[in-house]
């Protein structure tokens, strides 16, 4: 394994304490290191669990944005506009704490490398293969110094051997992200993320039940299953239904939630377990893209409006208090009004509960970027606008329905208004008043009423403010 030599820092190492960076005081003794997640609850959790091994050795936390020693990020190249908040961020971090050693890793890192090779201020790029392992390539924390250039950790193409992780992920929520495969194969053409994570592999059965049994010890509650295609989950002839009836089985979880599934992965046995489940959350995110059957065979996504819309009928009426949300992309090439007009209607009229709308955006050397009739930005825009609206009304809707229906609601943190807040299996943010600490506490809740992304009640029994 290649090992990081540091070089020496010209003189004592110092860092800067306050905000105008005039004030120069000795590093302390234990330096301190900030990580920032750009992107989706995969590279969440993968910080999650850099930010635990930086922690053992010898690491104190700091939130992203205050003075560091440290800073990780792990970056996202799904747009890009995701790329220039990568950028925005190491030059906002190097405002601050100018002495900080910066270490890039994530999707950005592994697809483009050589622009941020030429960005000044890096001190490490760690691509894909070498991602989980970032922590070793630091100097010892003692040494941290700046590079007169960055080392320089990649390769061209990613293991495909399915895979175990170290430690447990640190973050301070209720629920937790739990990584459990790697990688796509699927190629749809506007997409990077296949070259930016290569190949599907999964983890270990075994690692990932070790993992959800530490972070129960450590007090989560609930477990978001994450990975890039989680529905082609497989190790050693165990499918995700598998893995999921073993996480049932740890003593401590309550909720298991499944995050993004690509509609095509989803056997008709997950939803007949979900139904039947008491822990597995009724919630689906079904990526749709576009509903549009000549735009979804040119994004080579693999099925048709017609059997997506069949499949999510069949989803609701299976487990009728499901939760369904989608992704949506606008302004991929040749989306002409009656492209956009056939995508509207049928999330219009689908059992959604809510959409995430993306722009489509070029991403070097994907498949799409060869394609003509580019949309305008002005048309792209609008049509965002439309369907985020539309989204918003689908979400008011959903949670209306359930007013005046007691709901369990895992409680998660007080917010300033001095709420209590929280999310109950079925994707539905719930607050209450109340005095109790109710902080990772399941409690029936009464819905008396709804706006869009937040219902309000009471605790069952309480009749108000308990
Ligand atoms: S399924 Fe398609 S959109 Fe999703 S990661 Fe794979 S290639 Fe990208």
């Amino acid at each position: 394994m290649p090992r990081f030599t540091p070089l020496p820092y010209n003189g004592e190492p110092m860092h800067l304490d306050s905000q105008t960076e005039q004030v120069r005081a000795p590093r302390p003794a234990r330096p301190r290191a900030s990580l920032h997640t750009i992107g989706c609850r995969l590279n969440q959790a993968e910080t999650a669990l850099l930010a635990d091994r930086l922690k053992r050795d010898g690491y104190q936390l700091v939130e992203h944005g205050e003075p560091t020693d440290l800073f990780v990020l792990n970056s996202c190249s799904v747009t890009e506009d995701a790329e220039k908040d990568c950028r925005y961020q190491i030059r906002r971090t190097l405002r601050r704490s100018p002495h900080a050693f910066v270490a890039v890793t994530g999707c950005y890192a592994q697809t483009g490398v050589e622009g941020l090779r030429r960005l000044s201020g890096i001190d490490l790029i760690v691509g894909g293969q070498y991602k989980m392992d970032l922590p070793d390539y630091l100097p010892a924390p003692s040494d941290l110094a700046k590079q007169p250039a960055p080392l320089v950790l990649h390769t061209n193409t990613i293991e495909r051997a399915d895979f175990v992780l170290d430690g447990t992920g640190a973050c301070d929520s209720t629920r937790a992200n739990l990584k459990i495969q790697d990688g796509c194969n699927f190629m749809c053409s506007f997409c990077n993320i296949p070259f930016a994570r290569g190949h599907e592999r999964s983890r270990q059965l075994p690692d990932v039940v070790r993992e959800a049994e530490a972070l129960v010890a450590r007090g989560h509650r609930e477990l978001i299953l994450t990975g890039v295609n989680i529905g082609q989950y497989r190790h050693g002839g165990r499918s995700l239904l598998d893995l999921i009836k073993e996480l049932e089985r740890v003593d401590g979880v309550a909720r298991i939630r499944i995050s993004s599934i690509e509609p095509t992965t989803i056997p008709d046995a997950l939803l007949d377990h979900m139904a039947a489940s008491a822990k597995l959350c009724h919630h689906l995110h079904i990526p749709l893209q576009s509903g549009d059957d000549g735009i979804l065979q040119a994004m080579h996504r693999r099925y048709r409006a017609g059997d997506y819309a069949s499949f999510l009928q069949k989803a609701a009426s299976l487990i009728p208090d499901l939760c369904l949300g989608t992704d949506l992309m606008v302004g991929f090439p040749g989306e002409d009004d009656r492209a956009f007009a056939n995508s509207y209607r049928l999330v219009a009229n689908l059992p959604l509960a809510y959409f995430h709308v993306f722009n489509y955006s070029a991403r070097p050397g994907t498949a799409a970027v060869k394609l003509p009739d580019v949309i305008q930005p002005a048309t792209l825009s609008a049509r965002a606008k439309a369907l985020a609206s539309l989204s918003r009304a689908k979400r008011l809707a959903f949670y209306q329905r359930f007013t005046g229906q007691t709901l369990p609601v895992l409680f998660e943190a007080r917010e300033p208004s001095g709420l209590w807040t929280g999310w109950t299996g079925n994707y539905l943010r719930v607050g209450v008043r109340s005095h109790r600490d109710l902080r990772k506490q399941i409690e029936p809740v009464v819905v008396t009423g709804a706006m869009d992304g937040l219902a309000v009640g009471h605790l069952s029994g309480a009749g108000g403010s308990a």
